[in-house]
């Protein structure tokens, strides 16, 4: 049987299970890198006005902050946001992701994603 130990010592069936792994594995390194690049894409339609989160309100959420070099803002806790959080005056509130917010048409005026229909 040494015809089906071709390639790498592997018979044609093990050839065939490894490649399909190597492919499912590569599948899987392009569907991460596309989530990424949507996910930058998506990242950065938002122009850091931080109008969502009460910067122009008066009490606004107790983890944005300002980039005073740019001008921005942020969230200091961004990886973790989502869910109950509080406002400078204590205040509770729910913070959900902004496709919600564009699902019930509730962006304010000026947000960047109603220019692209989110
Ligand atoms: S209001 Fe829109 S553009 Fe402004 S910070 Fe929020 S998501 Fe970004």
């Amino acid at each position: 049987m040494a015809g089906h130990r071709e390639r790498g010592g592997l018979d044609k069936h093990q050839y065939t299970r490894q490649s399909n792994k190597d492919s499912i594995l590569m599948d899987g390194v392009i569907y991460e890198a596309r989530q990424r690049m949507e996910f930058e894409r998506y990242e950065g339609i938002c122009k850091r006005c931080g109008e969502c989160c009460g910067s122009a309100d008066g009490d606004p959420c107790a983890n944005l902050r300002l980039d005073l070099a740019t001008g921005k803002y942020y969230c200091s806790t961004y990886d973790s946001r989502l869910g109950p959080q509080k406002t400078v005056s204590g205040a509770v509130f729910t913070c959900v992701p902004i496709r919600g917010i564009i699902r019930q048409g509730l962006l304010r005026p000026d947000c960047a994603y109603n220019k692209t229909g989110g």
